[in-house]
């Protein structure tokens, strides 16, 4: 085989690429792997919610992706723009071909501007902003730092979209930011989502109401994002039931653009055609291997099943897909199955954190017994969790492929 054919090719760097390719090789060097990724920086997004809550330096959330791939694995630093899974062959930009054995797909999701009108535009103006980028992060800080007074409004976006806590982490700390301020009085803080409820997994959905409901915020239920028009500083919703459409004006908005895999996945039928959640890798639940290509696995947000598109979810099934593909390696058995477990540090206000972990269909999983520690309780020690340790665990441990569930 020639120097573009790799045992695995791992496409994307990001949180599953780089624990999928550090794991493999902490598990076995007798492989040839290569990692298709473009970009100089790797991100520890989950920060970003503190950023934009002004507890976190947004510079403390990058470093050099040089410094995080494993020894001993080839590097391409460019996008890939084709996979032919028939013929195992990955295009990338510069138009290289590779081929492989294996092919781990980790290339999260990008964000679909198009898909809400205006919201792109809105984003560089003095009233809105997102903690889900790294350049708008600090803008949601200084934006909710120095709030007057007035209509604040929080949209969850219609598509799947990573972290499903993260509309909502920040509207409980902008709540708390406008009290200190003085300013909660005279403001509203209105949350529009298509969701039916704040948050769905039994025990942690009634902590969530109530404390929400504590703070006097509005929520919208079942309601879709149409457009944003920020020359008059209005947004328009629709009821996804009944079609009713309503006008708001905000003084300030936090947006999550709409999300889906990139044009090179989702307009491949091949890959995505079947899934549970269109548009996205069409992988089985339990082993995330693709249903039509066997050789194909997917990681992270790409994958269309409904884990929760969050790190967590990846630390407990990443490890399950390299050992599963080490074993066809080698000609043995790995047969665990991921159960969709993600952990969802829920920020609801600073220094406090609930801790919801479940599996797929929202079945509650908590690791701690509730005698010890009763996580659906707002916590001190679950905010030292999100704030340090998480963080520390994910540079240090994660990133170099330890404490990864396998
Ligand atoms: C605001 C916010 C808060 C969050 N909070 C939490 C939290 O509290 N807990 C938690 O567990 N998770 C949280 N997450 C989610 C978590 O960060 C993601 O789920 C995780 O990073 C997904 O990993 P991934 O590898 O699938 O994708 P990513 O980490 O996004 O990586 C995808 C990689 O693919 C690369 N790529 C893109 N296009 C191409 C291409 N054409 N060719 C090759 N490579 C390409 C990108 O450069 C990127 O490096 C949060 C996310 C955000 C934005």
């Amino acid at each position: 085989m020639g120097a573009n054919h790799f045992n695995v090719l791992i496409l994307g760097g990001g949180t599953g690429g780089l624990s999928a390719a550090a794991f493999l090789m902490r598990n076995s060097r007798k492989y040839s792997v290569g990692l298709v990724e473009p970009s100089e920086w790797h991100y520890y997004q989950p920060a970003w919610t503190l950023v934009g809550g002004g507890v976190y330096s947004a510079e403390a959330t990058r470093r050099p992706q040089k410094d995080f791939i494993p020894e001993g694995v080839t590097w391409f630093k460019e996008k890939v723009i084709k996979i032919d899974p028939h013929n195992r062959v990955v295009t990338t930009e510069s138009g290289k071909d590779l081929t492989y054995d294996y092919l781990i797909v980790a290339t999260g999701v990008e964000y679909v501007y198009d898909w809400t009108p205006g919201l792109k535009e809105a984003l560089d103006t003095p009233y809105a902003s997102s903690n889900y980028l790294f350049n708008y992060a600090p803008k949601t800080w200084e934006l909710l730092r120095n709030f007057k007074g007035g209509k604040a409004l929080f949209t969850v976006p219609h598509t799947p979209y990573k972290c499903g806590a993260g509309p909502m982490k920040i509207m409980f700390l902008a709540d708390e930011v406008f009290r200190k301020n003085g300013v909660r009085e005279k403001s509203e803080v209105v949350l529009y989502t298509p969701g039916t409820v704040y948050f769905g997994v039994p025990g942690f959905k009634e902590t969530i109401t109530e404390i929400a409901n504590q703070k006097g915020i509005k929520g919208n239920f079942l309601y879709k994002l149409v457009e944003v028009k920020p020359d008059v500083r209005g947004a328009t919703f629709e009821h996804l039931e009944t079609g009713e459409r309503v006008e708001e004006e905000y003084d300030f908005i936090h947006l999550v653009p709409p999300q889906a895999p990139h044009l090179f996945i989702r307009e491949n039928n091949d890959l995505v055609e079947g899934a549970e959640q269109p548009g996205f890798l069409n992988v089985d639940r339990y082993t995330l291997q693709h249903k039509k290509f066997h050789d194909i696995y997917g990681v992270g947000d790409v994958c269309g099943v409904p884990f929760a598109k969050s790190g967590a979810a990846i630390r407990k099934h990443v490890g399950k897909v390299v050992k599963r593909i080490l074993a066809s390696l080698e000609g043995t058995q790995y047969d665990k199955k991921y159960d969709g477990y993600a952990g969802c540090p829920f920020i609801v206000g600073y220094g406090k954190v609930v801790m919801a972990e479940f599996l797929y269909d929202n079945v509650p999983a908590p690791s701690f017994p509730r005698w010890l520690i009763d996580t659906r309780k707002p916590s001190y020690l679950m905010w030292l969790l999100k704030t340090k340790f998480l963080p520390w665990m994910y540079w240090n441990k994660m990133l170099k492929g330890k404490m990864i569930d396998a």
